[in-house]
Formats: structure tokens, sequence, C-alpha cells
């Protein structure tokens, strides 16, 4: 049992958490987090799950997902254990536990995986390109295709079946009644976290906070906005001015904000922006260059410079495959999806 433990600690740690068995059980960080309540008691509860080796209990648990990293515990814990870092990388191991590939696990905890597979797609599309001996409108309208049919295949093989595992371990398997009407019912909480992160809002009450949450939520909305531009607009295929326009305001806005995000980070303004993981530079950096390079993909069509700068259509499209088939699906973007769920989740099992 002993063994069990120090082996899940170290397991943990491999994820992100910090000196967390410094724990002395104190609850500091319980009383101090504006998130918590009698219903839902944490991060206390689950520093002791961690320690205590108790991954069953951990794996079905929606708490985690209920912390919004604004890191008030950490700094107020007088043992430095760190607990909001440890529900960081209690969130990282489960998104482990959810990914039937076992690929979340890897790239969380080897970063010379993620390379590894930055490298090798860049292989694919370089290869596949040359091999076939495609024209550079071919590999455009190839790149257009993939953007479709990634995000079909995303969804549909990886994101929804580990979905359906995260629902089975958080619902299903704890056996609780409640009307099935209850899945319809709080619907409205899953989008309404989707696009809002409302309750960040509610995790501290300062400015800065404030401003980070609006920054985020105009990441998301500038991201989706990007996203149905390029796929259903065909943006950079368009010769309709107001979608042009509106592909470089989305653009600009995701790598606006993605570099404000990125100096957060280098300067550490913030307790959560004291510990990088790697998969959260590799998030807000590849955000940056998607939203960067695709909008200078546009400006060189506009000024007739990309047939003899083409190698930035193969930065963008290598961006992209690598964003899509590697962050989105194992990486900090599927983070987004499944608090989302979780959220809803959590409402359903709470309606009266
Ligand atoms: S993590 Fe720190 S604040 Fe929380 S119970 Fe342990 S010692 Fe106390
Ligand atoms: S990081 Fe913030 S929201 Fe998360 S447990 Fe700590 S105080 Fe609560």
């Amino acid at each position: 049992m002993a063994k069990t433990k120090l082996n899940f600690a170290e397991e943990l740690k491999k994820y992100g958490a910090e000196d967390f068995e410094a724990c002395y059980n104190c609850g500091n960080c319980s009383a101090i987090c504006n998130l918590t309540n009698k219903d839902d008691s944490f991060p206390r509860e689950l520093i002791r799950f961690s320690v205590l080796g108790l991954k069953q209990e951990l794996k079905g648990s929606i708490k985690p997902w209920l912390c919004y990293y604004c890191g008030e515990c950490s700094t107020k814990c007088p043992r430095q254990a760190f607990p909001g870092e440890l529900m960081m990388a209690i969130r990282r191991w489960q998104i482990s536990t959810y990914d039937w590939t076992g690929l979340s696990g890897i790239l969380y905890k080897k970063t010379f995986a993620y390379i590894i597979a930055f490298i090798l797609t860049i292989a694919m599309v370089l290869g596949i390109s040359e091999y076939l001996n495609l024209t550079h409108e071919k590999i455009m309208h190839y790149g257009h295709l993939f953007e479709m049919f990634a995000i079909g295949g995303v969804f549909t093989f990886i994101l929804l079946p580990n979905i359906i595992r995260m629902w089975y371990w958080s619902i299903y398997k704890h056996n609780i009644k409640f009307n099935f009407m209850h899945y319809f019912k709080a619907l409205g909480e899953l989008f309404t976290h989707m696009f809002t992160q409302k309750r960040t809002l509610s995790c501290e009450d300062t400015q800065e906070n404030k401003i980070w949450w609006f920054e985020h939520m105009i990441l998301v909305l500038g991201y989706l906005a990007l996203l149905f531009t390029t796929v259903f607009l065909d943006w950079f295929g368009s010769k309709n001015m107001i979608v042009v326009y509106f592909g470089y305001i989305v653009s600009a806005v995701v790598f606006i904000v993605t570099f404000d995000f990125v100096i957060r980070r280098i300067r550490k303004s913030s307790e959560k922006t004291t510990f990088t993981h790697p998969s959260d530079w590799f998030f807000v950096i590849w955000l940056f260059l998607m939203g960067i390079s695709a909008f200078v993909v546009r400006l060189f069509i506009d000024l007739n410079l990309l047939e003899n700068s083409f190698f930035i259509y193969y930065f963008h499209l290598i961006v992209l495959v690598q964003w899509a088939i590697i962050i989105v699906p194992f990486g900090k973007w599927s983070h987004f999806l499944y608090r989302s769920f979780a959220m809803y989740f959590d409402k359903i099992l709470k309606i009266k």
C-alpha cells in the first residue's frame, strides 16, 4: 500500500503536481477557496485522496473540474504544498484516464514525445505533398479538406468516446438515481460554460481576474469564429470582402490575445501563471502561430505574394495539422471540452 501511494504521488508529479505530500491537512486551502462549499469540498479532500493514492475516487470525481485555478489556495498554504497546482495535475491525470488511446498520458508526461509527434507531422505534411507532387493550388485544396475532416474525425473517434468514458466513471458508476430529463434540463449549463467560463468570475474578486476572464472569453469566441471562417466560409479561397475582413479581424484577435497570454506566462504575473506545464506552453504558442500564420497567408493572397512565398502556407498547414491532431485531442485544448462536460454532469446531479 505504501509503495502504491508513493508511486501515485510520483505519477502525479509527472503531470505537474508539486510537493503536495507536505500537506498537514489544516484546511486553509478549502477555507480560502471561493468555489468550494459543503457539497463540493475541495481542494483538501482531493489532496487527501492523492496522498493516500485513492485513484478510483479521483478518477470518478468531477470536483477537480470545479476548480478554476486562481491559485489563491497555493498562496495561503502554510506548507507550500501548492494545492492549486495539484488540482491542475489531477485534471491532466484524469484526462489521461478518459483518453482511450493512451496518448494524452504519454504526451503529458514526456515532453520529448510532443517533440517527436511534432516532427512526425512535419515529415507527414511535406512527405505527402512531395510524394503526390502536388501543385500549390492542390495543396491548399487538400489543406482545406483536412480542416473539415479533422474536425469531424477528431471529435467522432477520440473526443466523443472519451467524453462517454468520463460520463461512465463520473456518473454511471456512482449509481446515483435521477430523472432522465435532467440530461435535457442541464444542457444550458454545458453551453454557458463552454462559451463564457463564467465560473471564473467567482474565483477571485480582482480586476486582474476579470480582465483574464474577459480575454479568455474573447479568445474562445475569436478561435471559434476563425474556425468557422476558414472551414465553412473558405476564407483563403473567398472573394467575398465581408468574409475576408472578418477573417482578418478574428485571426488578429487570436494572435493578439494569445501573445498577451504568452507574455503573462513568461512574466509569471500571477499564481496561475507561476507554474507552466509544457502542455500549457504548446497550447498558447501554437494558438498564437495559428492565428498569425493564417493572417499572413490571407495577406499574401491579397498582395499576390503567396505563389512566390509558398513556404508561409506550408508553415501554416503544419501548425494547423499539429494543432488538430495533437493539441486538440490530447493536449490542453481538451480541457475546454472536459471542463464544460464536467459542469454539465455536475448540474445533472444537482437538479432537485
Ligand atoms: S494543502 Fe496546505 S492549506 Fe491545504 S490542507 Fe494541506 S497544508 Fe493546509
Ligand atoms: S486554485 Fe482557486 S479555485 Fe482552485 S482550489 Fe485553489 S482557491 Fe479554489
